[in-house]
């Protein structure tokens, strides 16, 4: 039956009986819990006691504790009033399939286990304790009264003391680490940097090459000091120069006339006479790193607020160009003013392209919209620097760039807000 496209009338109709016919002794009690990224709450509501509650919860709470504190505050409730038959009608599948999952699971919450201990002690003291999910959002009197009620407490300034157990800080407590971890490296002192950021660029939560591999450990030591001795040898070339790409020879005269059958086409070659990049092949998050992957939190974190931006001192690598009709050469690179006239372009030193870290960063969430496919600057590099202004300008209106620009905003808010609530915590 599709519920949402039913009148109230009829769902409620159906739910009483329903009801009146499989639990007809009990009192109903409604519970809900309501997040939002600034607020929380949860609510109880007893229709036939013309009883209803409610309270909020700190910001960072999740929803699974909001619909939990609703049936703990509910039983909490229950063990004031006389011995009876009561029903829990909640809408958290969640909530409700921890409570009869496996107890020594050490990731469930602990107010489960308050639950829990409730609902045995409720049911030795003669009132029969039953729970059932109901659907949200389709129209229960009662479950829109708590609904309702939670969503109004939620949005009142002052949080309670009511206090949220620590599972709820844990993914806080993980971002918070990550960070200093990540600042730590990225300040690591020359001597190190130069030994181990070859290595290990930029901190992040990709697995470690030896994740699921079935090596004893003596091996996966005596890899890695492999791994070490080689980055960090004088004598031997950086390993990462075996994997460049061979476009960085000069053409032969096949090549050329190849090209020249077009006009106006671009030479992949790099200007082997200009000397690239100014500072080593460390100490960088390079945007090339984010490219087509899914992304974490830390991530996106990192791409926004600490990916690699060149110096001035810089030396971007030339391109040649051909162009027109008369097939003649431009040597032409990245121009540095272009990053103050564009705010969100960022330049590839592995990639030797463009980018927008901002696309780059949630534009997945965005591809197709208006029939606008991701391309260069979001899924690759743009390096087409005789169009490159055009370019940036007409990649500033597109769509889903701006979308992508509202995300990192809302991104930062909210992690704005968790860091200060962490720290009011622990202050
Ligand atoms: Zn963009």
């Amino acid at each position: 039956m599709k519920l949402k496209s039913t009148s109230r009338f009829f769902v409620n109709n159906y739910f009483s009986n329903y009801f009146n016919l499989n639990y007809p002794n009990f009192i109903i009690i409604y519970t809900d819990g309501s997040v939002s990224p600034l607020s929380a709450g949860y609510s109880f509501f007893i229709p036939e006691l013309h009883v209803s509650f409610s309270n909020n919860l700190p910001p960072s709470s999740s929803s699974f504790t909001a619909e939990c504190c609703a049936i703990l505050e509910a039983l909490l409730f229950i063990s004031n009033l006389a011995p009876n038959n009561y029903l829990i009608a909640s809408d958290s599948m969640s909530c409700l399939q921890s409570l009869i999952s496996n107890p020594f699971n050490s990731k469930l919450s602990p107010i489960v286990f308050q639950i829990k201990s409730y609902l045995y002690y409720l049911n030795q003291s003669n009132r029969l304790i039953q729970l059932i999910w109901i659907p949200s959002h389709i129209g229960i009197y009662g479950n829109e009264i708590a609904d309702g009620l939670a969503k109004a407490t939620s949005n009142t300034i002052l949080p309670s003391p009511a206090q949220i157990p620590w599972t709820d800080f844990s993914p806080l407590l993980r971002l918070h680490i990550t960070c200093l971890w990540s600042n730590h490296w990225n300040n690591l002192p020359a001597y190190f940097a130069s030994k181990y950021k070859t290595i290990v660029p930029t901190i992040s939560n990709k697995k470690t090459w030896f994740y699921n591999l079935d090596l004893p450990r003596s091996s996966i030591v005596r890899f890695n000091r492999l791994r070490i001795t080689i980055m960090t040898s004088k004598k031997q070339p950086n390993i990462q120069s075996f994997f460049k790409s061979t476009t960085n020879v000069l053409p032969t005269q096949e090549k050329l006339d190849n090209i020249q059958n077009k006009t106006d086409s671009v030479v992949l070659i790099s200007d082997t006479n200009s000397p690239t990049s100014s500072v080593s092949h460390i100490n960088r998050h390079d945007i090339f790193n984010y490219v087509k992957r899914v992304l974490t939190q830390n991530e996106i974190h990192d791409i926004l607020n600490s990916i690699w931006i060149p110096d001035v001192n810089y030396n971007f690598p030339v391109k040649i160009f051909i162009v027109g009709k008369d097939k003649t050469t431009k040597r032409l690179k990245f121009q540095y003013k272009w990053f103050a006239s564009f705010p969100w372009l960022v330049y590839s030193d592995i990639d030797n392209g463009a980018y927008c870290k901002f696309c780059v960063a949630f534009s997945t969430n965005y591809a197709g919209i208006n029939n606008q496919t991701l391309g260069s600057l979001v899924t690759k590099k743009y390096d087409n620097w005789k169009h490159a202004l055009e370019y940036f300008k007409n990649h500033s209106q597109l769509e889903y760039h701006k979308k992508c620009i509202l995300d990192s905003e809302n991104f930062l808010n909210i992690i704005k807000k968790k860091s200060h609530f962490i720290s009011r915590q622990t202050n």
